[in-house]
């Protein structure tokens, strides 16, 4: 395993394994402080790929200027320790002006998916998260690019540009790795103390109400959007920032459900942190949810 700061040592690494070697490029984009969920993605690209590139930044770009780019949780010792159990090839780990170099002016915006939902509450994060992984693909050029459904916008966000920027990496989205309490992992969950992570179980808890009401036979969006926001507000720590109800695939607001896969996304404010979390129903052939025991 090698851990690979520079850019250009990335690109010439991936060429040679792809020209010489003639190998495929699994790529895993993560913005580091691992847990189950990333692992989950590393693990299928082991499986698919002949090698395996995991990516670890933190992307100022998707960060708005009151979040918490500063405080976001950084371990790459811990993440080197898991990645190299996992038998990564490459930890690409580029410090800022490998990403942005000096004078960096452009950037990606994928139009009308980027606005809603998490693009609504956090104006910009969409444009960040679609040009880091633009110039991470540039620079390694995968066969194939590992992503979670836990972040179910970005999975659309990212085939989109795949497709329309002609990018020959093919997406794989992999099912939402959760704690047995239902609560989907994520690097964000250190920020929260015993209490905030007991009531931070009210999202999992919230959609499957929805889901619930769903399967009894309501298809009214609304009223499954009420569902989800009255169960948020039976936790005191929750404050609910949205509740979404759309097509799965294209994000239009639905107010008849039928056949069509959908998603319900919601977004929580506990204490001082936001977790996001959904669900898909309707999806023919939806993997499961992954539940892990945890310590
Ligand atoms: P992040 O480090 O938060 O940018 O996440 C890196 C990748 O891991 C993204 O594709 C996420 O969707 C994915 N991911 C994060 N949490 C989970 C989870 N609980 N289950 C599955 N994938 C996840």
């Amino acid at each position: 395993m090698e851990i690979i700061n520079r850019r250009q040592r990335m690109s010439s690494v991936a060429r040679k394994v792809r020209r010489e070697e003639d190998k495929t490029i699994g790529l895993v984009p993560t913005m580091g402080a691992l847990h189950e969920g990333h692992l989950s993605l590393v693990r299928e690209a082991r499986r698919m790929c002949d090698v395996v590139v995991v990516s670890v930044f933190v992307n100022p770009t998707q960060f708005g200027p009151n979040e918490d780019f500063q405080h976001y949780p950084r371990d790459l010792t811990k993440d080197t320790a898991l990645l190299t159990e996992l038998n990564v090839d490459y930890i690409f780990a580029p410090a800022m002006e490998e990403i942005y170099p000096k004078g960096f002016a452009t950037y990606v915006k994928v139009e009308g998916i980027s606005d809603q939902l998490e693009g609504a509450s956090r104006p910009g994060h969409f444009r960040g998260v679609a040009t880091v992984v633009t110039i991470l693909f540039n620079i390694v050029r995968p066969d194939f690019a590992f992503f979670g459904q836990k972040d179910a916008q970005q999975t659309l966000i990212v085939k989109r540009l795949t497709r329309d920027l002609a990018f020959d990496t093919e997406i794989v989205i992999l099912p939402t790795v959760r704690e047995e309490s239902g609560l989907a992992l994520s690097s964000r969950n250190a920020y929260l103390d015993e209490d905030e992570r007991r009531a931070a179980t009210v999202l999992y808890r919230a959609l499957r109400t929805a889901k619930e009401a769903y399967k009894n036979g309501e298809r009214n969006s609304t009223r499954i959007a009420d569902w989800v926001r009255s169960t948020v507000e039976t936790e005191p720590r929750a404050r609910l920032d949205y509740v979404s109800v759309t097509d799965a695939d294209t994000l239009e607001k639905l107010e008849k459900l039928d056949d069509r896969p959908v998603l319900i996304a919601l977004a929580v404010h506990v204490g001082k942190t936001r977790l996001i979390d959904n669900v898909v129903l309707n999806r023919a052939k939806q993997k499961e949810d992954v539940t892990v025991k945890t310590s």
